[in-house]
């Protein structure tokens, strides 16, 4: 299961309903990883590429199934809170609230790491970062596999994030064990990774729990200042932030700025590019769509309902990649709420190439 070989692997793909778990499949695959292979599963974040969180072994084919950079840290999954303890040396008081409230869900937690935890994992940190998903085949995977389940995104490196099987069978067929099919996930966007060791909490990556919700649990609580200023040039916290991420094959422009202006600009951009034999996509909302009348025209979702815009994002980024524009004008979003993360991945995907309305 090691060496050059790996990448031309057969890959089981598996089919589990959510709503009508398939026990049987799960023991396989909770099995899989603990023997060290790699297995691919939904969670309500997005799909995750699963190896066994205490063998270092497993843990670095991880990294070479997908062309990931050895200094960006995974995170540990588990199904059960008391299955944290092993794994860090302390567990703050805010943290265990912070746990109390949002687990199973989108929040991982960066904790003082125990000595259990091979810097393989890590990538040398004396922190890890931990969270307890809530979907119900993620959970009963990783209870079956008897072990932490270390998983980044179920993607090839640098592109957007897997929130459809069809994504992660056209990034990862051959270069895993096992895939599991259980159908779209939910959230669209990664956990929100919240830094706990100090007194203080600090958000290291915004996702689907939101800085309000924090808050309103922790009372102060910090941004990673290369997350706020929107701004290529900052050194963030999180290694993983500092990557190209989220990038599709098209070059991807977000435009920003009052609504009426920004749908102006668009068209006026799709014009020139498309004068210049550029073939245009417009990443759109459902307020908007029917304004554009050049491009290709896709809706991301309800401004009204920034979850949709959430669960859409990747896909439709994948979507313009299938079609093969060789531009994406995207409409900024509001950055309340969800609309943080929205707007840090948007703007990562477009390598903060931002136009002012
Ligand atoms: P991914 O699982 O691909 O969504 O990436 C995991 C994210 O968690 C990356 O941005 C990592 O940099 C971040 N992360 C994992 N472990 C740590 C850690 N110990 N300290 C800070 N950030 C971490
Ligand atoms: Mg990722």
């Amino acid at each position: 299961m090691d060496g050059e070989m790996s990448f031309f692997m057969d890959t089981q793909v598996v089919r589990i309903d959510p709503d009508n778990l398939d026990h049987g499949a799960l023991k396989r695959a909770g099995a899989l990883i603990k023997a060290g292979g790699l297995v691919v599963f939904p969670t309500e974040t997005v799909y995750g590429l699963g190896a066994n969180g205490l063998d270092a072994g497993a843990v670095k084919r991880i990294f070479k199934a997908k062309g990931r950079p050895s200094d960006n840290p995974l995170i540990l999954h588990i199904s059960r809170a008391e299955d944290l303890d092993r794994l860090v040396a302390e567990v703050p008081t805010t943290a265990s609230m912070l746990m109390e409230r949002f687990w199973p869900g989108p929040l991982t937690l960066v904790l003082k790491k125990s000595p259990l935890v091979p810097d393989a994992v890590t990538a040398g940190l004396d922190t890890v970062a931990v969270r307890m998903p809530s979907h119900p085949v993620a959970m009963n995977m990783i209870y079956y596999a008897g072990v932490p389940v270390a998983a980044p995104s179920a993607n090839i490196s640098g592109k957007p994030s897997p929130t459809r099987t069809s994504h992660v069978v056209y990034d990862l067929m051959g270069r895993v064990d096992m895939i599991i099919d259980g159908g779209d996930v939910d959230v669209g966007l990664e956990s929100t990774v919240a830094e706990v060791t100090g007194g203080g909490v600090i958000i290291l990556r915004p996702g689907g729990i939101t800085l309000e919700q924090i808050g309103e649990v922790a009372g102060e609580v910090f941004i990673d200042p290369a997350i706020s200023n929107n701004n290529a040039m900052d050194i963030p916290r999180s290694p993983g932030m500092k990557y190209t991420h989220y990038s599709p094959d098209a070059e991807v422009i977000v435009i920003d700025g009052i609504l009426d202006r920004v749908v102006i600009r668009i068209q006026q951009m799709a014009e020139e590019l498309e004068s210049q034999g550029k073939m245009v996509g417009i990443m759109a909302t459902d307020q908007t769509r029917a304004l554009y009348k050049r491009g290709t025209v896709i809706s991301v979702g309800d401004r009204e309902r920034p979850r949709t815009i959430a669960a859409n994002l990747f896909a439709v980024l994948r979507e313009f990649d299938g079609i093969g524009v060789d531009v994406i004008l995207a409409e900024s979003m509001d950055q309340s709420g969800v609309g943080l993360a929205v707007m840090n991945r948007l703007l990562k995907s477009a390598g903060y190439n931002i136009v002012r309305a």
